[in-house]
């Protein structure tokens, strides 16, 4: 079964003049999967993302995780359909600043009444894993860019979710934390095989994924493959988005 299945997916902002953000899309994702999700400012990769993690709502087509379409749960189910299928990573880390970095990535699992020993083993495993343990105590604002991203991962992946979506992960990161983070969502794909959907503007970041799904104007325009080759794929990248248009600097 595909983790993820989008089907003739369409998202209208309806208003004085209605605008169509998705326009028929369609793809899927195998377990274990790392896909990139490009195409220029404005495209509708942000909506796509957000009608996937189910903060906003489609107003066509289906999509399935793991077999469930979440858009037909209760809000009960559906509240525990992203607490245990989905992980979520923004641009903006999304952290609760008067939480401390332990008490941010045990948050989801708080509300799940998970019990004390269990918690306590999976945030050792996983903060061990991000190399983040000495930080646990520490407050939002007393940690760097690349520290709170890693603690948002953690709170993530905490509970081994089917599908870590993540929208620009690297958008408010400087170069070496840019690198740090792709080296864990590789390391996470590769060891764990977390299957991974990952929004980003950046042909660099987007080069760590197995497969790029470009988006235009809401449709899907067509995907690449990495290959054995993470130069040459980068290259490709570049290529394809300068053929879809709108010139680097629109490119977000
Ligand atoms: P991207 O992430 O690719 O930059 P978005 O998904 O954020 O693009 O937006 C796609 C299009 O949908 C844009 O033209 C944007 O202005 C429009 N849009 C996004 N959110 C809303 C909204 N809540 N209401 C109306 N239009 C919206
Ligand atoms: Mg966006």
């Amino acid at each position: 079964m595909n983790v993820l299945e989008v089907k003739q997916l369409e998202k209208i902002y309806f208003g004085k003049v209605n605008y169509t953000a998705l326009d028929a899309v369609t793809f899927d994702i195998e377990h274990g999967d790392f896909v990139g999700i490009m195409g220029p400012s404005g495209s509708g990769k942000t909506t796509l993302l957000n009608c996937i993690s189910t903060i906003d709502t489609p107003t066509g087509g289906s999509l399935e995780v793991e077999g469930t379409n979440p858009h037909g749960l209760s809000d009960q189910g559906l509240a525990k359909f992203r607490r245990n299928k989905l992980g979520m990573v923004f641009q903006d880390f999304n952290l609760v600043d008067t939480l401390t970095i332990k008490e941010n990535i045990l948050l989801p699992m708080t509300l799940d009444e998970v019990p004390i020993k269990e918690m306590s083993n999976r945030l050792k495993n996983v903060t061990q894993f991000l190399g983040i343990t000495q930080l646990l105590d520490k407050r939002t604002f007393e940690v760097s860019g690349g520290q709170a991203q890693r603690a948002a991962i953690a709170r993530a992946i905490i509970h081994e979710p089917s599908l870590l979506l993540a929208d620009e992960p690297t958008g408010n990161l400087d170069t070496k934390s840019v690198k740090d983070v792709m080296s864990l969502f590789t390391s996470l794909n590769n060891n764990l095989q977390t299957t991974i959907l990952m929004v980003t503007h950046d042909p660099y970041v987007a080069s760590f994924c197995n497969r790029i799904i470009f988006i235009k104007d809401g449709k899907f325009h067509n995907q690449i493959h990495r290959g054995n080759h993470q130069g040459d794929f980068y290259q490709r990248i570049i290529d394809t988005l300068a053929f879809l248009g709108g010139g680097r600097d629109d490119i977000q």
